[in-house]
């Protein structure tokens, strides 16, 4: 980070402190062992991270945009199906379902909990259509009782994206293995992250289990037997060992990070123009990331006196997938999904990470509401 900043935008400093000398032995354990490739520490951390998100399964993989590429395989999805998501989502949900040959069909979110608009699902299924992928965004999770029901009616597996939502509950119950399969991703700022790529697949259908344990090691559970055309994306076991010291801590970090969130919440509410998100009593957010809304007037200005003060802050995302370049084939034009496209231009991702102390929110808060009541005659929507 520069010399000149106060309020980092992430930072894994108290994480690190507290498993490092655990880690550090596990490390020099598995060097002297060599055991690199699906040693003990895998195994170990499958079945802990499983009984954590109260799944029968969770299988090691080398990312989360593989776990997801992996599950949609497991489950038969390819070329010549369709699978819906959300337009504002990490680009990676989108691509692993373009990796498995499959169409991606995008639908809008809804304007409150910036989850996939479940209104809109049902009139974007096709006979084509084999899925649906909730993205539980930002940590909070989506709606997943409507999602279920509508997949159920149409026969469609529902694969969740927790890959921002480790720990989040929907209805007191952990995100996962809500439907046919969760996908984790563990790069390092995720609410459990690695030293490095890493992801999981977890599942309470045995088949599934076994065909993503196939896919990520060339086909086959045993060496030399390829029953399918596989993969290399095992997690590596010196990354099972970091978070295997570090799931033990990771409920106690989201305490942590709803702690700060209210602390947010209070602060910004009398600021004009800024919209936070809104309290979810069903449900526990896990606020992988604090977003909130400024009028888009203001919004790369704010951004900019912010950093300026030492205040570094993000844009998740600063374009919704439909218009990224990548994706352009799909056809979709500025318009089709306004309220993603409408975000894009408002949303800012405010510093959160367990450790972030409550006198630096007061900091960014204040920097906040001192730029935006500077300039009361560009608020285009008020607290009313
Ligand atoms: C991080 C992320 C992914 C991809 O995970 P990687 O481990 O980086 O491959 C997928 N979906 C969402 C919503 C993410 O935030």
């Amino acid at each position: 980070m520069p010399a000149n900043t106060v309020v980092p935008f992430v930072d894994l400093r108290y994480q690190h402190q507290v498993i490092e000398q655990e880690v550090f032995t596990s490390l020099t354990d598995i060097a002297r062992r060599s055991s690199f490739i699906l040693g003990d520490e895998v195994q170990q951390f499958e079945q802990k991270f499983a009984q954590y998100c109260e799944a029968r399964y969770a299988v090691g993989v080398g990312s989360g945009t593989e776990a997801l590429v992996l599950a949609m395989q497991a489950l038969g999805i390819g070329p010549g199906d369709e699978v819906i998501t959300a337009a504002n989502t990490f680009v990676a949900t989108v691509e692993a379902i373009a990796h498995t040959g499959a169409k991606p069909v995008l639908v809008d979110n809804d304007p409150v909990s910036y989850n996939l608009d479940v209104a809109q699902i049902e009139q974007s299924i096709t006979s084509r259509t084999r899925a649906i992928i909730p993205v539980h965004l930002y940590g909070r999770p989506a709606d997943m009782a409507p999602i279920t029901s509508v997949a159920r009616r149409h026969g469609l597996y529902v694969v969740e994206d927790t890959a921002q939502a480790h720990g989040a509950c929907y209805i007191g119950r952990r995100v996962g293995a809500l439907g046919d399969a969760g996908c984790f991703s563990f790069y390092p700022a995720k609410n459990l992250g690695a030293w490095g790529d890493a992801g999981a697949v977890v599942t309470n259908s045995e088949e599934t289990d076994l065909r993503v344990r196939e896919l990520r090691d060339h086909g086959g559970t045993h060496k030399y037997e390829h029953r399918r055309v596989g993969y290399t994306s095992r997690l590596d076991t010196v990354q099972a060992a970091v978070l295997l010291a570090k799931l033990r801590y990771l409920d106690g970090w989201n305490d942590e990070r709803r702690r700060i969130a209210q602390h947010y919440q209070e602060s910004l509410s009398e600021v004009p123009g800024v919209i936070c998100p809104t309290a979810d009593r069903d449900n526990a957010h896990v606020f992988h990331l604090y977003v909130i809304r400024v009028p888009a007037t203001q919004r790369d200005t704010l951004r900019d006196h912010l950093q300026s003060k030492g205040i570094a802050t993000g844009i998740h995302y600063p374009k919704p997938v439909h218009l990224t370049e990548a994706f352009a084939y799909l056809g979709y034009a500025l318009g089709a999904f306004p309220v993603a496209e409408q975000c894009a231009t408002e949303i800012l991702s405010l510093p959160m990470y367990p450790g972030l102390a409550l006198t630096k929110v007061d900091y960014v808060t204040q920097e906040i509401g001192q730029f935006l009541q500077r300039k009361p005659e560009l608020i285009h929507r008020g607290t009313s």
